[in-house]
C-alpha cells in the first residue's frame, strides 16, 4: 500500500530524506501525516522517524551541507532545514521509566518498539519516501474501521502518561466512527483511572481540549467524557448540554475551541486549561455577553461581528431558541458603526473626569437610540 501526496515529492523533504537513506539509514514519516493522508484528510506537520542516533543525524545533514539544529538532541530530535523549510528528524525510541505525566526514553534501532511507545493503533503507522506504507502493528485495519484503539493493555497505557485518555477522546471526535462508537476496553479503562488526570500539567490539558473542541463534531466525544468522569475532573462545574445545539446551530461555520468552550461553561476555567490572556478575555466576553440581554447590533458594535455572532450562537444554544431572523444585518450595523461624537467636541466645557463620563454616558444614550443620535444632537445633550 502506498500513499500519494504533494508533501511526499518535495524537493526539500526528498532531500532530507535522501541524506539519512544515502547512508543506509531509514528514513520514515509517521503519525498523523500519515494517518490522515491514508483517510485523505489535509495534513498539517510531519514528523520523520529514523533508526540512527541524532548525533549521527546532525553529523550527515553537516557533510550534506543542511542546516541540522539540535532542538530536542536528548530526546531524540534534530531539525534540519533545507529551503527554509524545518523538518523534524527522531530517532526511533523506547520507554524505559514513566509516571505519568512524562517519559525518559532510550533510543533504539527497532521499529517496533518505537511504535509500541505510541498511544493509538492509527498513529503508529509509518510511510518510507516514496510512499510505501510500513504498518508494524497492523494499525491500518483500525484506521479503516475508524477504531480509536490504544496500543497493548489501555489500562497500562494510560498509567504511564494520562494524557492520553484526553487524546483517545480527541482522536475519536477526529476520527473515530461515529456510529460505532467508543471503543468499550478504552472507555472502561479511562473510567477507572481517573485520579492521574489531577496530575497533568494544564498546559497539556488545555491544548488537548482545545484541539478536541476544534472538531467538526466534539459533542459525541464531550458527552462520552462526561459519562465515564472525565470532564468533571478536568472542567469541573462545566455542563455539555448546549455543546451539541450549538454544533447544529453553527450549521458549517469554521470550529473555534473558544466558542464551544464556552458553551461548557465550569469553574475556573481560563485557570485551569492556562488559556492565553486573548483567549480568556474572549472566553469571558462569551459568557457573560450570551447571558446578558444586549441586541445584535449593540454586540456587533462592542464585540466586531465574528463575537457578536459567536455570542448570539451560544446564547440561541443556551435558550435552545434560534437566533432573532435579521441578526446578521443588525450585527453587521453595529460592527460598522462608530461614535460620532469626539472627545474634542466637548472641549474646553469638559475637562478630564467629566469628560470621560460624559463621553461613557453619550455613547451609552447613542446606542440606546438605535445608534441614531447624531454628533449636534450628542453636543446638544452634552450641554443640557
Ligand atoms: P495532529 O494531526 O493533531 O498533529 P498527530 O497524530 O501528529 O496529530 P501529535 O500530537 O502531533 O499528533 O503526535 C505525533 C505522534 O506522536 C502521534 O501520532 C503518536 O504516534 C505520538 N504521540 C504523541 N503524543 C503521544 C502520547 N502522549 N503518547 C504516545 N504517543 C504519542
Ligand atoms: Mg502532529
Amino acid at each position: 500500500m502506498k500513499i500519494d501526496q504533494p508533501w511526499l515529492n518535495d524537493k526539500a523533504t526528498q532531500k532530507v530524506c535522501s541524506v539519512l537513506t544515502d547512508a543506509g539509514a531509514e528514513a520514515l514519516f509517521v503519525g498523523g501525516c500519515v494517518r490522515n493522508a491514508l483517510l485523505e484528510a489535509p495534513v498539517s506537520d510531519m514528523d520523520i522517524a529514523t533508526n540512527i542516533e541524532p548525533r549521527h543525524v546532525m553529523d550527515l545533514a553537516k557533510a550534506a551541507g543542511i542546516k541540522a539544529i539540535p532542538t530536542g538532541i536528548d530526546h531524540g530530535t534534530v531539525t534540519l532545514v533545507e529551503r527554509g523549510i524545518p523538518h523534524e528528524i527522531t530517532t526511533f525510541r523506547k520507554d524505559v521509566a514513566t509516571d505519568g505525566r512524562r517519559a525518559v526514553v532510550v533510543f533504539s534501532k527497532d521499529i517496533a518498539e518505537d511504535a509500541k511507545r505510541r498511544d493509538f493503533t492509527m498513529n503508529a503507522l509509518y510511510a518510507r519516501p516514496d510512499g510505501t506504507v510500513v504498518d508494524p502493528l497492523g494499525g491500518i485495519t483500525d484506521l479503516r474501521a475508524r477504531r480509536v484503539r490504544f496500543i497493548g493493555t489501555a489500562e497500562h497505557r494510560i498509567r504511564e502518561d494520562y494524557l492520553r485518555s484526553l487524546r483517545f477522546f480527541r482522536f475519536h471526535a477526529w476520527y473515530g466512527d461515529h456510529d460505532e462508537g467508543f471503543d468499550a476496553n478504552g472507555l472502561a479503562a479511562i473510567a477507572a483511572n481517573l485520579d492521574g488526570l489531577e496530575g497533568l500539567s494544564r498546559e497539556r490539558v488545555g491544548a488537548e481540549l482545545l484541539k478536541l473542541l476544534a472538531a467538526a463534531d466534539p459533542a459525541p466525544a464531550v458527552a462520552a467524557m462526561r459519562h465515564c468522569g472525565v470532564l468533571g475532573v478536568i472542567l469541573p462545574g462545566s455542563d455539555d448540554r448546549a455543546l451539541a445545539p450549538l454544533v447544529h446551530l453553527e450549521g458549517g461555520m469554521a470550529p473555534d475551541g473558544i466558542r464551544r468552550l464556552a458553551a461548557l461553561g465550569g469553574e475556573d476555567v481560563a485557570e485551569r486549561l492556562r488559556l492565553s490572556k486573548a483567549q480568556a478575555a474572549a472566553l469571558e466576553d462569551l459568557r457573560k455577553e450570551a447571558a446578558g440581554t444586549k441586541g445584535p447590533r449593540e454586540l456587533g458594535y462592542h464585540l466586531g461581528a465574528a463575537r457578536a455572532r459567536d455570542t448570539l450562537l451560544l446564547r440561541a444554544a443556551l435558550l435552545e431558541q434560534p437566533p432573532a431572523p435579521g441578526s446578521e444585518t443588525e450585527i453587521s450595523k453595529g460592527a460598522e458603526a462608530s461614535f460620532p461624537l469626539k472627545a474634542r467636541d466637548l472641549m474646553p466645557d469638559l475637562q478630564g473626569p467629566d469628560l470621560g463620563k460624559a463621553m461613557k454616558r453619550l455613547e451609552g444614550e447613542w446606542i440606546a437610540s438605535g445608534f441614531t443620535l447624531s454628533r449636534d444632537e450628542l453636543i446638544a445633550r452634552a450641554k443640557g
